[in-house]
């Protein structure tokens, strides 16, 4: 199914999850800018050694930063068949950017992952992840089949230095006044879809299939 579909929401709202679920089940590639980014610091490129010390604090790294990587992704074959965004766009300059790019082709569908702090904050702190293929876990209601250990490639799992309390509450704030305004952007397009983040997770896959498939 070629779709092109961006996932909103603040951290903790369970985009990753949901997004590997429909690449599974669609078959839609998943971008994760934050996993990029991450690989990026991990193999000490330059723009890795310029992002760290955002994505430690928790903060936005540079547009043109953020741009650069997507942009070669966008630019790839496998964009062609067709992806689901997951932090990207993360502020309206970049949204505008995107429609740029994707002028012949647009984005079809924004599914907004609503959900209040509370529920973000405890969401994070059980959150582990696979350095290797990005996988996302959450303990203890999707833990993986051995402890400690992805499922997907064998990897040991880890939390993120970003997961913690304070710093994900720092996240929050940011996504307030950064990326909430982009709900606004999307529902001006017809685009967006509303899907309540604390519902289980069976319920929050098939809204989010439904409007994929819409
Ligand atoms: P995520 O994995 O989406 O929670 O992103 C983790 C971190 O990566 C964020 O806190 C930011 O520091 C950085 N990041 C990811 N996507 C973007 C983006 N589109 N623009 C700016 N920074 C980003």
């Amino acid at each position: 199914m070629r779709r092109r579909v961006i996932l909103l929401g603040p951290p903790g709202s369970g985009k990753g999850t949901i997004a590997v679920k429909l690449q599974k089940e669609l078959g839609l590639h998943h971008v994760s800018s934050g996993h990029m980014l991450r690989r990026e610091v991990d193999n000490g490129s330059t723009v890795g050694r310029r992002a760290k010390l955002f994505l430690d604090n928790g903060e936005l790294v540079p547009d043109d930063v953020v741009l650069e990587l997507m942009n070669t992704w966008l630019s790839s074959p496998n964009a062609e068949e067709g992806f689901v965004l997951d932090g990207f766009p993360r502020n309206l300059a970049q949204a505008k950017v995107l429609d740029e790019w994707l002028r012949g082709s647009p984005i079809e569908r924004v599914i907004l992952f609503d959900s209040p702090e509370s529920v973000t904050v405890d969401r994070i702190i059980g959150r582990r992840t696979c350095p290797k293929c990005g996988r996302v876990y959450q303990l203890p209601t999707l833990a993986p089949g051995k402890d400690g250990v992805c499922d997907e490639c064998g990897t040991s799992l880890v939390q993120r230095e970003d997961d913690q309390e304070p710093v994900v509450r720092k996240r929050y704030d940011i996504y307030r006044q950064e990326t909430e305004p982009l709900t606004a952007y999307y529902q001006q397009q017809g685009k967006l879809t509303v899907v309540d983040a604390t519902r289980p997770l069976e319920q929050r896959l098939s809204a989010a299939t439904a409007a994929v498939r819409e």
